[in-house]
């Protein structure tokens, strides 16, 4: 056995093969894949070996489409046939919240470059005579996906990764994981030791065991699956005699099933509700090519629905049921990037669907390890966007929620339920009571709007459709509903309208405690920040800035707001869903020699936000510092009492009013409440939540990540001149910009008025054309309240940003006009900020 590589991938299951294949295939040979049994003998083997393309986020979306794309070359490499069935998938749509799922997939699908087509009843039935179509209001189907044979496909690549100089070790296992000082990790197996540079973890339902060994809580617990397998039917046999082709995937989403042909017979795999995770403590050691006893009963209904769609599958008996573990993760996307907190180890784990994306996620992860980056944004499928909230108990109820609603229609403003209330901040109470409904990022509760007193939706409001998931609202026992999930204009969206109305015209308070926050102090903190950000940190105490964490090419990694809290002490400010993912850069970035210190401070500080012309007039009522406009510019902060309270007041908000960002102790959080509820009562003072600020905020323009900003965009693209400064001699991605800056920038951040708007607006996604030619995507998108316009935030060629350029976006399968407009439409001088 060798004793060192550069380095050791863990799992000899597709994923893992596929990511030792493209390090080699990217020229690192002396890298070593260590299975404890044979080749796929852990979940790969019993995989029904689908590749569905489907998928609603850009980043797994692209993953998916490149797997498809190498799959069936494999074979000229390799001379290993990988049993690709050409078939295509076609997925039935019963309800009309299904239709409109499907018509925004297509601006999705369209922009990454996968073919999608619409297919009516006839035409389904056309290709699947053996589907009855009753109820069925039409289907699309992806010409290009099928199914392969899962065994063969990790073979293949194994080859090919050998025969380019890698090596496998079968029944061999890891039983150790340790990181000398030097930064080198030592693998220890049952046969030897290896020293290497990099790990990658890629163990199925042993990835929890395997982030024990180094000390890594993997947000991963599988869930049982099982698919049937009937004897051949003689319909399908005659099919065959007669030289027909394959009937392909059929897709039941609304009853949450797929079936195919197999041998001459029928496959039925649902995702039923009610499958129980399993391997919570992971598989025993002996585990091999392992299943578990059938539980036909859950699949009851599913199989009811099937036999109707389907009755021939009804008139076969059954030939065998696979019952299997499947990888899940809390919200069903798999893991796949580095590792917080460690240097040089990765994930490549959480796969559900990880036939069809093995491909892809091995060819990013392996490039993110070769060449320090990614070339697709990967924040989707990114470890560290869960945190240390994420324990045992949490990846139970939520991996098992996320395997139960595979199929449900997946709405942009849905929220999912499991695990929930979890994170409070202390006013959540007072919230509630004002009518907050709540959404959840990060594990944390934040309303996302105010509903009127005694509001409450009936049977009537919700129309569910009469089919197996009909989950179109949020469903708490005890709870009133108060919201109907849709891809359009639904029943909150005057009553967000209501509160942006307010909070221009009088005041509001928002909840954002769940900002990540932290300090960065000591002698060596100013240089070190202005080495890795992109703006200049604040010489002078109490301002306030925004700079931006770039990757070595210039693409757009974090958002931090810096404010100089005190001499060698600065205030970092992040989005909260992405805590673990910003912090752990900057963690990793830190310098050894201690002159520079990080304290963490999420969970610490709290932060109340009051904005509104009369936050002022509110806030001025608690302190005797002067908060007037000359004492306390825009941009700025201090450090005061509000009350008895000592806080950070900070004058900056995402909404562009004026407006307070209150940093507080988080146990002070209620008595400051209670404070500026009381003084603010003559101003008529209201809470609001995120969804009137996300509409706010769309119409100052102000940009999000992973949306306007990822790693895919340089930072000039998205339109952020004004807060990268190259005066600095040397600050992370500097050089590379400059270099994409001189090679001509691809894409250029616009602002559009939509046209002949009724009850949807764009989302972010739909695809954007110019005189019938893709010119870009729209990446964010709402109703401007204050401006009185619907409005999509997008990136697009450069020739086509000019303001006054007409323009095409595509909402829901409709046609809008659109037009580039300046960017800003509410306030475009940010008078108000600076009033
Ligand atoms: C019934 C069923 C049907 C499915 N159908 C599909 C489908 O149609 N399409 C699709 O895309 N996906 C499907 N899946 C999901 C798919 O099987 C998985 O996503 C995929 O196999 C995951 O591959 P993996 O390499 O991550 O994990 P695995 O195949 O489980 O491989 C992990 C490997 O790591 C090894 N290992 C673990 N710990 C150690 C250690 N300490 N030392 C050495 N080796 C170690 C294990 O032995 C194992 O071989 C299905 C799953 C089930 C259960």
């Amino acid at each position: 056995m060798k004793t060192t590589a550069r380095v050791v991938v863990i799992g000899g299951g597709v994923v893992g093969v596929s990511t030792l294949y493209h390090l080699a295939k990217l020229g690192w040979s002396d890298c070593v894949l260590i299975e404890r049994k044979e080749l796929t003998s852990g979940s790969t083997w019993h995989a029904a070996g689908l590749l569905p393309l489907f998928n609603l986020s850009y980043s797994v979306g692209k993953l998916h489409q490149y797997s498809v794309d190498l799959y069936p070359s494999l074979e000229a490499e390799t001379e290993l046939n990988v049993g690709f069935s050409n078939v295509s998938n076609i997925r039935l749509a019963t309800t009309r919240d299904r239709m409109d799922e499907y018509k925004y997939y297509a601006g999705v699908a369209k922009t990454i470059g996968v073919e999608v087509n619409f297919l009516t009843p006839d035409e389904v039935k056309a290709i699947w005579p053996l589907a009855e179509m009753q109820n069925v209001l039409g289907a699309i189907q992806h010409p290009a996906d099928g199914y392969i044979q899962p065994a063969d496909l990790t073979q293949a690549l194994a080859k090919g990764a050998r025969q380019r100089g890698a090596t496998i070790y079968r029944n061999t296992t890891v039983t150790d994981i340790t990181q000398k000082a030097n930064g080198e990790w030592v693998v220890t197996t049952d046969q030897g030791e290896i020293t290497c540079e990099h790990v990658v973890s890629a163990t199925g339902s042993f990835a929890r065991q395997t982030g024990a060994m180094v000390g890594l809580d993997i947000p991963v617990v599988p869930v049982e699956h099982q698919y049937i397998v009937t004897e051949q039917h003689p319909a399908i046999m005659e099919r065959r005699k007669q030289g027909l082709p394959e009937m392909g995937v059929l897709r039941e989403s609304d009853a949450s099933w797929y079936m195919r042909e197999e041998a001459g017979g029928l496959l039925l795999g649902p995702y039923e509700i009610g499958a129980p995770a399993c391997y919570v403590k992971g598989p025993a050691a002996n585990s091999e090519y392992e299943l578990f006893p059938d539980a036909l009963e859950r699949l009851e209904p599913y199989i009811l629905s099937a036999i109707e769609r389907v009755p021939a599958f009804g008139e076969v008996g059954v030939k065998k049921v696979y019952n299997g573990a499947i990888a899940y993760t809390p919200d069903g996307s798999p893991i796949v990037g580095p590792a917080w907190d460690k240097k040089n180890f990765w994930l490549n784990e959480g796969h559900s669907f990880g036939i069809t994306a093995a491909g892809g996620a091995g060819w990013q992860l392996a490039q993110w390890i070769v060449e320090g980056e990614p070339s697709i944004d990967m924040m989707g499928v990114d470890p560290r966007r869960f945190g240390d909230y994420a324990g045992e108990g949490y990846l139970i109820e939520k991996n098992e929620e996320a395997y139960a609603k595979v199929f449900t229609v997946h709405y942009p403003d849905e929220e999912r339920e499991a695990a929930r209330p979890l994170r409070r901040t202390p006013c959540y109470d007072r919230m509630k009571a004002l009518g907050a409904v709540f959404g959840s990022v990060f594990g944390w509760e934040r309303p996302n709007w105010f509903a009127p007193e005694g509001y409450e939706l009936t049977d009537a409001d919700l129309d569910r459709p009469d089919v197996i998931l009909n989950h179109n609202h949020p469903d708490v026992p005890g709870e009133p509903i108060r919201e109907k999930w849709s891809f359009r204009r639904s029943n909150y969206f005057e009553h967000v309208g209501n509160e942006c109305r307010h909070v221009t015209q009088h005041v509001g308070i928002q909840d954002m405690s769940a900002f990540a926050k932290c300090m960065i102090s000591g002698p060596g903190a100013e240089d070190w920040l202005n080495g890795l950000l992109s703006n200049v940190v604040p010489k002078k105490t109490g301002r306030v800035t925004l700079s931006y964490l770039l990757t070595d090419i210039g693409g757009v990694r974090a958002e931090f707001t810096v404010y100089k809290k005190g001499p060698q002490q600065y205030y970092l400010v992040s989005a909260g869903a992405l805590e673990r993912h910003d912090q752990d850069y900057l963690l990793k970035a830190l310098p050894t020699d201690g002159s520079v210190r990080f304290e963490r401070l999420t969970t610490a500080m709290g932060v109340l936000v009051v904005a509104g012309p009369k936050s002022r007039d509110v806030l001025q009522k608690l302190t005797h510092a002067d908060l007037s406009n000359g004492a306390f510019p825009w941009l700025t902060g201090q450090s005061v009492s509000l009350g008895t309270a000592k806080v950070d007041l900070l004058r900056v908000n995402f909404i562009g009013e004026l407006g307070f960002e209150i940093h507080h102790p988080i146990e002070m959080q209620n008595y400051i409440f209670d404070k500026i509820m009381a003084a603010g009562a003559e101003f008529q003072i209201k809470p609001f939540g995120i969804r009137a600020m996300t509409a706010m905020a769309i119409e100052k323009s102000y940009k999000l990540i992973p949306r306007e900003l990822s790693i895919e965009y340089a930072a000039l693209e998205s339109g952020l001149d004004r807060f990268v400064s190259f005066k600095k001699p040397a600050f992370k991605g500097r050089e590379g910009l400059l270099a994409r800056k001189e090679a001509g920038l691809k894409w250029q951040f616009v602002t559009l008025e939509v046209f002949g708007v009724t009850d949807a607006d764009a989302r972010g996604s739909e695809a954007i054309f110019r005189d019938g030619e893709l010119v870009g995507r729209a990446t964010s998108g709402g109703y401007g309240w204050r401006c009185g316009k619907s409005l999509a935030l997008a990136m697009v060629g450069p020739e086509h940003a000019a303001v006054g350029t007409e323009l095409e976006i595509v909402i829901l399968g409709e046609p809008h006009r659109a037009v580039v407009i300046p960017d800003s439409p509410f306030d475009p001088d940010n008078n108000a900020l600076r009033s």
